[in-house]
This record gives C-alpha cells, sequence and structure tokens, in this order.
C-alpha cells in the first residue's frame, strides 16, 4: 500500500511537471508540500516529531520508485539525511522546532559540507563560524549543495577554531528565510540530475543564535557527520540498484520491439548474452541493497559496509546502464529516451556522498 501511495504521487505530480523542472532547474516548493501532506517526507522519523514513525525501508521505497524512473528532481534523501542529523543530535528544542516542518515539506533540508577548496578532504574547510556573545556570526562560501536553492533550512559545517581540525568542527543550523547575508548563488549548470537544483552558498556575516548549534556542544561537527554516513551512503546503494533494475525493465521492452535485419533485436544472440549479463547483476544487486537495508534497520551496517555497497553499486549502476544504453542504438543517446536521462544521471553516484576512491580508502582502512 505504502508502494502504491508513493507510486501514485510521482505518476500524478512528479511525471507531468518533469520536463518543466527540468527546464528549470527546480520543481518548486508546491511539489515538496505535496509529498508531505502524503506523508512521503521523513517516513522514519518518529511521529512525536512529525514524522510517519515508520522505519528505512519506508524511506527506501520512496527512493526506488523514483529512481527507477530517473526522476531525480526531488533530493528527499537529503531532506532525510539532514532530519536524522537533527533527530540523531539535535537538542530536544531543535527537533522540536524543525523536524514537523521538515516533514510537512514546509521547509526543504540541505547540508553544505563541500566549499570550493574542500571536497573530499572535509577537515579543510574553511567557512568560519566566530562566537560573539549569544551569537554566531558565519562568514564563507559552499558549493555543490543538493536543495540549494529551494532550501529553507541549511546545515553549515563551520570551523568555530581554526586552528584545530576535527575538533575546531562544528554543524550549525541556519534558516535561509529573511536571513540578512544569505545568498544563494549560481543554480549549477550539471550534465544530469536536471530537474534537481544543486547551489552555490554564500554566507556574508550571517548571524544566528547560540542555540543554532547543532546538539548545542562544540567541537562535536566531525563526530556528528561521520556517525550519519551509513544513512547516507545505503541511500546510493538504494537508488543504484533501483535504476538499474528500471533501465534493465527498459531495454528488455525496447530490444523486443526494435527490428533490425528483420527480427527484434532482442533475437540476436549479443543482446540475449548482455541482457543475461545484466539481469545476474540486476539481481545480484538487489540482493546485496536489501541485506545492507535489513543490516541499516537492524542498527548493524557500520561505516565500511555502507562505503562498500555504495562504491560496488554506484560503479555497478554506471557499467549496467552503459550496457543498456548501447542496446538502444541512437536513440539512446537521446534525452527523451530515460535510458539517455538514467545514463548521465547515474555518473554522480559514484561522486557524491565520499567519491568512490574515498571510499575504498574507508575500507581499506579497516583491513
Ligand atoms: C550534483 C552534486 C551534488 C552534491 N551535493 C552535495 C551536498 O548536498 N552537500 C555537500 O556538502 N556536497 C555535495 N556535493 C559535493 C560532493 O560530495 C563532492 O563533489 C565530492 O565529495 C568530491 O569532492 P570534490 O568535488 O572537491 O573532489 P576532490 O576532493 O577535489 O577530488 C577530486 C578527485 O581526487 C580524488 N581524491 C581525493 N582525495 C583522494 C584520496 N585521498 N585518495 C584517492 N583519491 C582521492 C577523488 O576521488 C576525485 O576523483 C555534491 C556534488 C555534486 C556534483
Amino acid at each position: 500500500m505504502w508502494r502504491e501511495t508513493a507510486i501514485r504521487f510521482i505518476e500524478n505530480e512528479m511525471v507531468p511537471g518533469d520536463e518543466e523542472a527540468r527546464k528549470r532547474g527546480h520543481v518548486g516548493h508546491a511539489l515538496w508540500r505535496k509529498a508531505g501532506e502524503l506523508g512521503l517526507l521523513c517516513s522514519d522519523i518518529p511521529q512525536e516529531y512529525g514524522g510517519g514513525g515508520g522505519d528505512f525501508r519506508h524511506e527506501a521505497v520512496f527512493y526506488e520508485e523514483m529512481a527507477r524512473r530517473s526522476l531525480t528532481g526531488m533530493n528527499s534523501s537529503v531532506h532525510s539525511i539532514v532530519a536524522h542529523y537533527l533527530l540523531n543530535h539535535g537538542t530536544e528544542e531543535q527537533k522540536q522546532r524543525y523536524l514537523p516542518r521538515m516533514a510537512r515539506g514546509e521547509i526543504v533540508g540541505a547540508i553544505a559540507m563541500t566549499e570550493p577548496g574542500a571536497g573530499s578532504d572535509l577537515q579543510g574547510v574553511r567557512a568560519r563560524a566566530e562566537r560573539r556573545g549569544d551569537h554566531y556570526v558565519i562568514n564563507g562560501s559552499k558549493t555543490f549543495i543538493s536543495n540549494g536553492y529551494l532550501a529553507g533550512l541549511v546545515l553549515v559545517v563551520v570551523k568555530t577554531d581554526p586552528t584545530q581540525k576535527a575538533k575546531g568542527t562544528a554543524i550549525l543550523i541556519v534558516e535561509t528565510e529573511n536571513q540578512p547575508g544569505y545568498q544563494v548563488g549560481r543554480m549549477l549548470d550539471k550534465i544530469g540530475l536536471k530537474a534537481q537544483d544543486t547551489s552555490e552558498l554564500f554566507f556574508d556575516n550571517v548571524k544566528v543564535p547560540v542555540d543554532c548549534l547543532l546538539g548545542g556542544e562544540e567541537g562535536k561537527g566531525f563526530y556528528q557527520l561521520m556517525g550519519d554516513l551509513p544513512y547516507e551512503r545505503t541511500i546510493i546503494g538504494v537508488t543504484a540498484a533501483a535504476a538499474m533494475e528500471g533501465a534493465y525493465e527498459a531495454t528488455l521492452q525496447y530490444t523486443r520491439e526494435r527490428e533490425a535485419f528483420g527480427q527484434p533485436i532482442a533475437q540476436f544472440q549479443n543482446t540475449k548474452f548482455k541482457l543475461a549479463e545484466i539481469a545476474a547483476n540486476v539481481t545480484a544487486a538487489r540482493a546485496y541493497v536489501d541485506r545492507c537495508i535489513e543490516d541499516l534497520v537492524a542498527g548493524r551496517l557500520d561505516t565500511v559496509g555502507a562505503s562498500m555497497v555504495k562504491m560496488w553499486s554506484s560503479d555497478l549502476q554506471n557499467k549496467v546502464i552503459d550496457e543498456c544504453l548501447q542496446l538502444f542504438g541512437g536513440y539512446g543517446y537521446m534525452n527523451e529516451y530515460l535510458i539517455g536521462r538514467m545514463y548521465v544521471d547515474a555518473r554522480i553516484q559514484r561522486i557524491y556522498g565520499g567519491t568512490n576512491e574515498i571510499m575504498k580508502e574507508v575500507i581499506s582502512r579497516a583491513m
């Protein structure tokens, strides 16, 4: 029933507006609010904070159904990641203040770690928050921020003490509306994820009260970031598996209909063998990702396990979708075909959430 609710929302509300959203570069606030009304946002946040009271499996269903169709406009996974930072590390007051509004889709969440000079190496963050009395004053810039244009709440990774590395890092909660000194820069022109807003953010003496420090204690930012990585990386695994399934189904259908040399291209031995390989890969990915979902729900998935599923499934996603696209011939290269969009949308999966090279670092360090 939950999956049907997600599919109905996607088919009725997301699909019709997707072309326009791709041109505009964002889906707009109304779609977020509709998703919130249906309970599709923050489905694994406890009901006492306005969430759905479910677990990660409910979240996964919504991600899967969007990824299967390469509908990437609403980055509800970043929204959920932000909600989980608040749930896991926020003070009671912070949870009460923000989570219900996020679940209703009234405010869109974003997390701003990356800077022009610091991506993989987050200890090199330069954005600065200086404490002045009962306020912090933030200065600095962030880039590549998902949901950046629509965000009403941004978790900003800053240095409170630039002489320290991890221990000098903090996360500040910044409400963006009517916030003097806060500026959303360019909506970035990406090769894929066309309907999703990804922006630069600028902070010029942005003043926030001290109770906007996540968890209320300085020096905890890096630890808070590391603690929530399994959640984020599992999401990438989930979307990779579902995108492969969507690509496989579309390719099966296309190769049965398209004819060359007097027969459907599905009849050529090369096509059959390729589809057989793809089917096996898709089946393996589903089994592996489902196990990781189970482990995450049971609290058993650690950072190494989550890095493995992120790396392996996103690499496989790129390989499988590339092979599917080949079977579409020239039509596969056209934006109007799902497979063409899937191809460009897949590429980022190996980069964000920590690059796959960083995943290998994390995995190998634990050996
Ligand atoms: C569409 C999109 C959405 C994003 N959304 C967000 C967001 O919402 N919030 C946010 O904070 N960030 C976001 N990012 C940023 C993303 O997480 C970073 O781009 C990513 O972590 C890599 O950082 P970088 O781009 O600075 O690359 P760099 O760190 O400069 O890396 C460049 C290359 O060097 C390699 N490399 C770096 N260090 C090592 C090492 N130790 N060993 C081996 N190889 C290494 C990398 O793997 C990569 O191949 C997003 C990026 C994109 C493109």
